[in-house]
């Protein structure tokens, strides 16, 4: 089973991914954490991401396919993974369709949890209080999620079109939206 998740930032991409790369027995490949690890690291790739990640904007595109190319290319992705937070871009799905043809696989599903907009803010300042991210501030919140509107809600309609967009209704408890996931998954 091979998996984009996809929401709004606070929608629960993370939480839900790592309980469903468990359930498909896949790798949980999340660009935010790699890129936190590696800011927490201090690496060069981790000084880069930093001040884009601080301001609420995507790290470029080539820093992060590159990374991305990196990681699925490693053993336990090889049969299943579920991608949190790539592909962002129109420039990334493009890359990510290249690298899953030069591997010889395609896409099962993308899964789209569906929050509303005000919940959003709400669920991020609720995390902010224990999360200690630099981008967790309700400015750096809040043009975060104008920049995923602008920027990745759009491709929705990219994957939507190929017949690959299922959409979960987000809202209520971690176990509510796990469970609807798991009914709507294909088979
Ligand atoms: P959230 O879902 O709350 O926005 P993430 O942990 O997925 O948080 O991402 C945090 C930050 O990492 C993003 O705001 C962005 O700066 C950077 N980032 C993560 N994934 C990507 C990506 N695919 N392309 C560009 N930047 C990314």
């Amino acid at each position: 089973m091979r998996l984009v998740i996809m929401g709004p930032p606070g929608a629960g991409k993370g939480t839900q991914a790592v309980a469903l790369a468990k359930r498909v027995g896949g790798a949980h490949i999340s660009t935010g954490d790699i890129f936190r690890a590696n800011v927490g690291e201090q690496t060069d790739l981790g000084k880069v991401a930093q001040r884009f990640m601080d301001a609420g904007e995507y790290v470029p595109d080539e820093v992060t396919n590159a990374m991305v190319m990196d990681r699925l290319a490693q053993e336990d992705a090889r049969e299943a993974f579920i991608l949190d937070g790539y592909p962002r871009t129109v420039d990334q799905v493009d890359t990510l369709d290249r690298m899953l043809d030069s591997l010889g696989t395609k896409l099962d599903g993308v899964l789209e949890l569906v929050v509303d907009p005000e919940e959003l803010i709400q669920r991020l300042l609720k995390r902010a209080e224990t999360s200690g991210r630099a981008d967790d501030t309700e400015e750096v919140i809040r043009h975060r999620q104008d920049v995923y509107a602008a920027e990745t809600a759009p491709l929705l309609e990219v994957y939507g079109a190929r017949g690959l967009v299922i959409k979960v209704d987000g809202m209520g408890s971690v176990e509510d939206v796990s469970r609807r996931i798991v009914e709507a998954l294909p088979e």
